[in-house]
């Protein structure tokens, strides 16, 4: 088991100004070479700059302001972290200045219904989710998963010498009668393993399906978690990009929450918000929504699981970067605040819905309905297809997946990237039940996405006709 670190332990005297030390083991600050960072920030459109409502994909504001950070900035009072901390070595839960923000919007957002909840800074979702597993499995344990998963996490239960239980997802996310069907009939002897006790879910507009679970749902999923004392973890990096629904024909504008708080509203909420028994460990990420060379997340959860990560923590990742914990710290405390941030998160979703909407629009004009589906999603950045494999002329020869490679392999001749359902699948195991694609609708330009749509289409029709 792991003990606290005795160094970082000491360290925390340092605090006191009177302290004569000679224990650390810290550089000197004014040897750091570097003396001065600075940055400039994008300010996003305040709720009166947003107030009718409407959103034409006219960006986020111009306007920017400046951070500004050297060694001495916190004695002159212009920052409360300068580079004499952020250049030095850190605890293991980040710096204390950021984390107090992303604590009190975890609190505003979720609003923790345990007491002893507490967060601690990840290195992004996927280190989060490594060190989790780390702690909550041993070898030869099942981890409970959706049926498709973003593939790393799945990968990184391999050398724990564990292994994913896929549970098949409908348009309202994990089956939860399915889930139960598994854990009330487990039997140690057949399965060779015990029973799981980790779920690992991303609950909205899910890698790689776009799923967002409905409330309904979630509150089915935590439900059979305290029956069967399983813990959950939230892996919810898309959770501020939840759109409203897809229409076809609209006007030209998309309609935007004139406060923040009327956004607040309208997000489905968390599991950790009616978590009452610190059974859910929720994972927010810098990635989707600032930037993912952040390499910053930050972990929410029962208290004593935040202590186990944080001294995991302290024997591997140590802290985040600092460099990239000033960036954060000049954009959302020194130049942003709460309310700017949740002002970002509201423009950052309305750019994204008109992205999902351009995507959707291309499918419903170029794809051949009576070949390929799909659920328009609600969240997230990525759009879900399958292809009927029956109506396929090759369905004799070739099984989906080798099907599913085939389609692939002739799109990228074509210049068409676009992701083969298969490649996500979270147990190589188990049998595919369809035929499906994933595409994202976050990173390229309307235009292209459009085009490369347009061009997959043909490619399908091209394929069904052989
Ligand atoms: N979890 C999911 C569901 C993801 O889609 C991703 C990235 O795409 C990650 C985790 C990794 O996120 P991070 O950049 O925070 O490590």
């Amino acid at each position: 088991m792991r003990r606290a670190s005795r160094l970082k332990m000491a360290s925390a005297y340092l605090a006191d100004p009177e302290m004569k030390s000679l224990a650390a083991g810290l550089p000197a600050a004014e040897l750091f070479p570097i003396a001065r960072l600075s940055g400039s920030v994008l300010m996003p459109k305040s709720e009166p700059e947003r107030s009718s409502g409407s959103w034409k994909g006219d960006g986020l504001l111009t306007e920017t302001v400046m951070f500004d950070k050297d060694k001495q900035s916190t004695q002159r009072g212009s920052t409360k972290y300068d580079l004499s901390k952020a250049l030095q070595y850190e605890q293991g839960s980040g710096a204390r200045q950021l984390l107090s923000f992303l604590k009190e919007h975890t609190k505003h957002i979720h609003n923790p219904k345990f007491l002893d909840w507490d967060c601690t800074m990840s290195g992004g979702n996927m280190q989060a989710i490594e060190t989790i597993f780390r702690m909550l499995v041993t070898a030869g344990d099942y981890v409970i998963m959706e049926e498709f998963v973003f593939p790393e996490t799945a990968d990184c239960l391999r050398p724990m010498r564990c292994k994913p239980l896929p549970i098949p997802i409908d348009e309202f996310g994990i089956r939860v009668d399915l889930l139960e069907e598994v854990l009330s009939s487990w039997d140690f002897t057949t399965r060779g393993a015990k029973r799981p006790t980790v779920i690992y879910t991303v609950p909205t507009g899910q890698n790689p399906t776009g799923v967002t679970m409905n409330v309904a749902r979630r509150r089915d999923l935590y439900a059979m978690a305290c029956k069967y004392d399983m813990i959950i973890i939230e892996d919810d990096p898309y959770y501020f990009l939840q759109m409203p629904k897809y229409q076809r024909n609209r006007e030209n504008w998309i309609s935007v929450p004139k406060s923040n708080k009327d956004f607040l509203e309208s997000l489905v909420p968390s599991m950790l918000s009616f978590d009452v028994e610190g059974r859910v460990l929720r994972l927010d990420s810098c990635s989707k929504v600032v930037a993912p060379g952040t390499r910053c997340g930050w972990i929410t959860g029962s208290n004593q699981f935040i202590e186990r990560i944080l001294r995991h923590n302290e024997v591997s990742l140590q802290a985040p970067s600092g460099l990239s914990m000033a960036v954060l710290h000049g954009l959302l405390v020194d130049c942003w605040g709460q309310d700017n941030y949740l002002n970002w998160l509201v423009n950052l979703r309305a750019e994204y819905t008109i992205r999902r909407n351009a995507i959707l629009d291309a499918m419903e004009d170029y794809l051949p309905k009576d070949i390929v589906s799909w659920v328009p999603p609600t969240a997230g950045m990525f759009v879900w297809m399958e292809l009927d494999y029956e109506k396929h002329p090759l369905k004799e020869e070739l099984s989906i997946e080798a099907l599913e490679y085939k389609i692939y392999e002739e799109s990228v001749v074509n210049k068409v990237l676009i992701l083969p359902g298969g490649w996500f699948k979270s147990s190589e195991f188990s049998r595919p039940r369809g035929m499906y694609f994933r595409a994202t609708f976050a990173s390229v330009s309307q235009d292209i996405m459009r085009l490369a749509i347009q061009e997959f289409a043909q490619i399908v029709k091209v394929s069904y006709k052989k």
